[in-house]
Parts: C-alpha cells; structure tokens; sequence
C-alpha cells in the first residue's frame, strides 16, 4: 500500500496502518488542536476552518438557492457506524448524491460524523454563529462527483460539507431517526468498534427538522489533519434540537481509553482566522444585503480562491493609518 493510501485511510479515521506518525486527538496536548499545526504543516494554511460566521458581514447571493438531496432519505443507504477515536462515523452507501445550492459541481456523500462537548450544556460546535456555540455539530462529507477521495483531497472545491448545528434542549420530543441512531453508541466500546445498521433511518430523516434553504456558505479546510484547504463549506443557519437525554450517551458512553477512564469528549477544532467572504444564501434569515450594504466590487464577486483579495488591498490603508498614529503619538524632535 502506498503512503497516498495510507494517508486517505488517515483522514477518514480508519485504522491507523502507519505507526510513526503521530495520531491526532483532542484530549492530549500532545496532539490536540494547539499542537496540529506543528505536526501538520497542512494545519498552518490561511484557509482553515471552522470559523466564527458573522451574519451582518454575510452577504448575501442570490445564487445560493435550493438542493437538491438525491437518494437521501434511503434508509438503506447508511451502512454502519463506527468509533474512529475522533469521532463516531456513519459510513454511505454509494447512492447519494448533492446537488443545486449554489455548488459549481455535484458532490456523492461519504460518510457523516459528529463533534461535541464536554456535557448536554457545555458548548460542541466547531462553526459559531455570530460568537455563540451550539452543544453539537454533524457534518455531511462529500466527494465531488467523478473523483476518487486522493483527488478530491487535493483540490479545491473537491470536498463539500454539509455541517448542521445541533442544539440540546430539556423536555423536547424524542425524534425516532436520533433515537435510533443513538441507541448504538452503547455498542461502541472502544476504537475501532462498529455496528451495522440496520435501514430504520434515514440521513434525510436526521436533517429534515431545519430549513435547508437558510444557509452559509464559505471556502475551507478540514477541520482535522491534515486540514486539507479543499473544502466547500455548506453551514445551516437553524439547528437540529434534540432532547438531552437522547445526546447524553455521548458524553456518557464513548471513551478513548475505558480503562483509564479517558473519555471521547470535547472533540471539536476551536474557529481559525479564515479571510474567505462567507455568502448568506438567498433564504438565510440573518445576511446583509449586497444592494445596500456590499461595495460594488462584491456585489459580482465569486467565491474568492485565496484569502489575498481581502487582505492585500487593506495593506496600505493600515500602513498610513500607522504612520498617522505615529506622528500623533512621538513627541516632536
Ligand atoms: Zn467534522
């Protein structure tokens, strides 16, 4: 097998095969989020995500319209689930395919997993909206539609990612497709860990409770090494709410080392400085308006390919704005 191989096996969580690289995680300062971009210098890049979304520096797109979700509420299109030691990952069926919603090219799903926090109040969320964390995040992974995942890693707009915050609420009615997808975590005792599920839900089913018009969109990275910047960020503006006791097992039930009494926790990449324009889609409740608020030149702008078209025109305002304050600021010679 290939070092290419071995590094997608990697980035999917699968086994790791490769015993001198050191495995990323969450819990060890070793190698959580702070230590990522030392051991990846992938993880460095200008364009990583997750991010802060500020709904009144959004602009809105009109282009930004409806998907169009093909086979996704097949129950039997969900294979199994698994304990990546990130993560719980629910591995797709080949049939599922994204379309429409402003994305240049159709994109076949992979896999989806979760990020969460330390208990049903502390916050999870990898992406913010406008400073505040949602308890969870479920991310949809895509593949651009034709490319094998090496190349769809290595290019931009390769990746689109669908990702869903998930609030945690007391009292809440149990959703049927959560109840069934939580009852297996139990199941999953240490890495590696899966079991088969058994077509009594849908991805649809899981994603259905939020107005899949109202979104944001921006260019990013993986928000785990090697944080490939390739990724077509897809965020909902409303959540999934679920009742807290259907979430608990999460925080009760998962560990990285049960022995040790290590649990699988808190598994969530903080929000990363990312320069990119984030496009309110034409639904999206909170965005500003691009004929009142945007300068002309953003109005027609595409999704920017690199982080420099924001930052390179301000270089010079900044340096006279320093200059000034200088001169106010130096008592006179
Ligand atoms: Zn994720």
């Amino acid at each position: 097998m290939g070092m290419e191989a071995l590094l997608v096996l990697f980035l999917l969580g699968l086994p790791q095969l490769d015993s001198s690289k050191v495995k990323y995680c969450y819990h060890n300062s070793k190698c959580a989020p702070p230590a990522w971009p030392a051991l990846y210098h992938t993880c460095n890049g200008s364009q990583q995500s997750p991010i802060n979304i500020k709904t009144t520096e959004a602009v809105r797109k009109n282009d930004l319209g409806e998907f169009t979700f093909h086979m996704y509420s097949n129950r039997h299109s969900l294979m199994k689930i698994k304990h990546t030691a990130q993560s719980v990952k629910i591995s797709i069926g080949d049939s599922l395919e994204l379309r429409g919603g402003g994305l240049k090219s159709n994109y076949s799903a992979l896999q989806f997993h979760l990020h969460w926090g330390w208990n049903s109040s502390s916050g999870g969320s990898e992406h913010t909206i406008d400073g505040v964390r949602a308890g969870m995040e479920l991310h949809i992974v895509h593949a651009r539609k034709g490319l094998r995942l090496e190349g769809a890693l290595a290019q931009p707009g390769g990746i689109a990612v669908l990702a869903f915050f998930i609030t945690i609420e007391n009292g809440r009615t149990e959703d049927p497709a959560w109840k069934s997808l939580t009852k297996t975590i139990k199941y999953l005792k240490e890495e590696g860990d899966y079991r088969k599920l058994n077509g009594t839900f849908s991805l649809m089913e899981l994603i259905q409770s939020v107005n899949l018009t109202k979104y944001y969109r921006y260019n990013g990275s993986l928000t785990t090494p090697e944080c490939n910047e390739v990724v077509v960020w897809t965020v909902f503006e409303e959540s999934i709410r679920l009742n807290a006791s259907l979430v608990e097992t999460f925080f009760e039930d998962l560990y990285i080392n049960r022995s040790a009494g290590i649990r699988l926790h808190g598994n969530f990449r903080p929000t990363q400085d990312n320069r990119n324009r984030v496009w309110a889609s034409r639904g999206a409740s909170r965005a500003s308006d691009p004929s009142t608020t945007a300068p002309p030149a953003l109005q027609t702008q595409q999704l920017p390919k690199t982080t420099e078209s924001g930052s390179a025109g301000s270089r010079p305002f900044l340096l006279s704005l320093l200059l000034t304050l200088a001169c106010h600021i130096l008592p006179p010679n």
